[in-house]
């Protein structure tokens, strides 16, 4: 019985992985087409300076509109395209777009406003990544210093000498540099020095648990005191709540991003809702 039971536990696990690889394959083939069909677009979530919430730019967010599936998330075609290497012609539309929109908004006057683009480990395989963001930049007329890129701690880890001397070509664009949902890897702080970092992006995680007990507050004021000392911008990512606001207001903490200051929205409605000519304040 044991065996009989046995096999049928394994037909089941059969059916169950030949169902997500073609699950996997389905989606893959459409991601191939995505962006010929112009079914990928960006949203821009804003950030904040938490003293007085002006609005001082926004991270742009990946968007797949299928017209096959529907809306798929990030977080679902995101790790596909980086297995397969789509995410480099992708990664740098993405790039090329936020040149664009950087464009637009100083063509209306909102020069000081930055745009955060999230970089792949992918993307440094690649060493052209540089040159080709450099064009983008002349071709719009923008200043590399209105650019920040997001990559992970894992990805400077990842082959980290080419990452590295990558990463200071960006700088010497004037492109600066964050660390994307800082404080989930389980990689040395020593990288903070070998690496040209300007921002910390302290993971949503932490913040979400904020006020739930001493320890969890003493994470986030700890981050704040190393990144300060360090003298490295702190972000906040996933505010949803006042008191979180306020209990990161009085940490110190420079800038937030959250649904509390708005959702990711298309950048029509960005310039809307934040660009207006008095100047965006939330
Ligand atoms: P991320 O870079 O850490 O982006 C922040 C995520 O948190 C976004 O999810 C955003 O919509 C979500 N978020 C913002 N505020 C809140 C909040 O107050 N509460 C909660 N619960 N969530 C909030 P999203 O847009 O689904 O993106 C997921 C991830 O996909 C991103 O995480 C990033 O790692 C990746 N991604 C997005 N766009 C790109 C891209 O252009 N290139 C690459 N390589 N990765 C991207
Ligand atoms: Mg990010
Ligand atoms: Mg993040
Ligand atoms: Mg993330």
């Amino acid at each position: 019985r044991a065996k009989e039971y046995g096999r049928g536990l394994h037909q089941f696990f059969r059916a169950e992985m030949n169902e997500r690889s073609l699950e996997r394959v389905q989606l893959l083939n459409h991601l191939r087409r995505a962006m010929p069909q112009r079914e990928l677009s960006l949203h821009l979530q804003p950030q904040v300076r938490l003293s007085d919430r002006t609005v001082l730019g926004a991270e742009a967010l990946l968007r797949w509109n299928s017209a096959a599936l529907g809306p798929v998330g990030p977080d679902r075609f995101i790790p596909l395209a980086e297995e397969t290497g789509l995410i480099e012609p992708i990664g740098d539309w993405v790039l090329a777009q936020c040149c664009e929109l950087l464009q637009d908004w100083q063509a209306q006057g909102h020069s000081r406003l930055r745009l955060a683009a999230n970089l792949s480990g992918r993307q440094f395989r690649n060493a052209e990544l540089v040159l080709r963001l450099a064009r983008e930049l002349e071709r719009c007329g923008v200043p590399g210093s209105a650019l920040e890129v997001e990559v992970t701690e894992s990805v400077l880890l990842e082959r980290e000498g080419r990452t590295r001397e990558m990463l200071f070509a960006l700088k010497d664009l004037g492109v600066s540099l964050a660390i994307d949902d800082f404080g989930t890897g389980y990689s040395s702080l020593s990288y903070l020095r070998r690496f040209p970092v300007d921002v910390l992006k302290v993971d949503r995680s932490f913040i979400h648990d904020l006020g739930q007990g001493a320890d969890h507050d003493a994470l986030v004021r700890a981050i704040a005191g190393m990144a300060h000392a360090l003298k490295l911008t702190v972000v906040a990512e996933g505010v949803e709540t006042a008191e979180q606001a306020a209990f990161l207001t009085a940490l110190g903490c420079e800038v937030g991003q959250g649904w509390l200051f708005g959702r990711p929205v298309a950048p029509a409605e960005f310039k809307q809702r934040y660009l207006t000519p008095a100047g965006g304040s939330l």
